[in-house]
């Protein structure tokens, strides 16, 4: 198993290469995002260890650049306190798992393991599909340049869309994605909101990037 250690802290480091070697993992080590962005482009890792706390680029933005350049070997993100929006800010930014300073080495250990167990499965943190890009976290949707305000239901009827570009999802299928037991018990309410995403994400742009699939349901267009 191959590791890479971002941290600026040299004892830390040092610490964390000893420990791992001493596993049976083979270990770099970078001492900014800088420095580690182009090893993790160079080299498939099987995890990587990344200190939120670097000098220059944090680990926050390290992260969010190597998820936009096609890394996808999984990050275990070091938090220096028990910061709620430290962790909420590192998931959303597409790291895999945390761990709060000052950690149990059997702890990052059994992280690590079942970290790499999972492997370098793509899951970017914003979804890009039909033309469009979507930031779960943010609950943001643009075309191009151009942010698309929706509401809370049309924003999640179009996440499931997002969630699986080109194939056809049945009226039945997008109700039970989108709405939770209480939906409004209309037969037509998917129609209904397709025809109101449409008229934001669709028509203003000239595009028509969800189909009617006759007899089926709809479909978003992949690109
Ligand atoms: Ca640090």
């Amino acid at each position: 198993m191959r590791v890479l250690v971002v941290e600026d802290e040299v004892k830390m480091a040092a610490l964390l290469r000893r420990g791992l070697e001493e596993e049976g993992m083979a270990v770099d080590v970078a001492v900014s995002g800088e420095d580690a962005m182009p090893r993790a482009g160079a080299t498939d890792y099987d995890a990587i260890v990344l200190d939120v706390m670097l000098s220059g680029t944090d680990g926050f933005e390290t992260c969010r650049r190597m998820r936009e350049s096609g890394v996808w070997a999984p990050v275990l993100m070091l938090t220096a306190r028990d910061a709620v929006e430290d962790r909420v800010a590192g998931l959303d930014g597409g790291a895999d798992d945390y761990l709060t300073k000052p950690f149990s080495f059997s702890e990052l250990l059994a992280r690590l393991r079942a970290l790499a167990r999972r492997g370098p499965v793509e899951r970017p943190a914003e979804l890009a599909a039909g033309g469009l890009r979507m930031d779960p976290a943010t609950r943001q949707v643009w075309r191009g340049e151009a942010e698309i305000a929706l509401s809370a239901k049309e924003f999640s009827l179009l996440e499931v869309f997002m969630r699986r570009p080109g194939e056809v999802l049945s009226r039945f299928q997008l109700l039970e994605h989108a709405w939770d037991y209480d939906y409004e018990n209309r037969s037509n309410v998917v129609d209904v909101y397709v025809r109101y995403l449409r008229r934001k994400i669709d028509e203003p742009f000239g595009t028509d990037t969800i189909e009617t699939i006759r007899g089926a349901g709809y479909r978003l267009k992949k690109d």
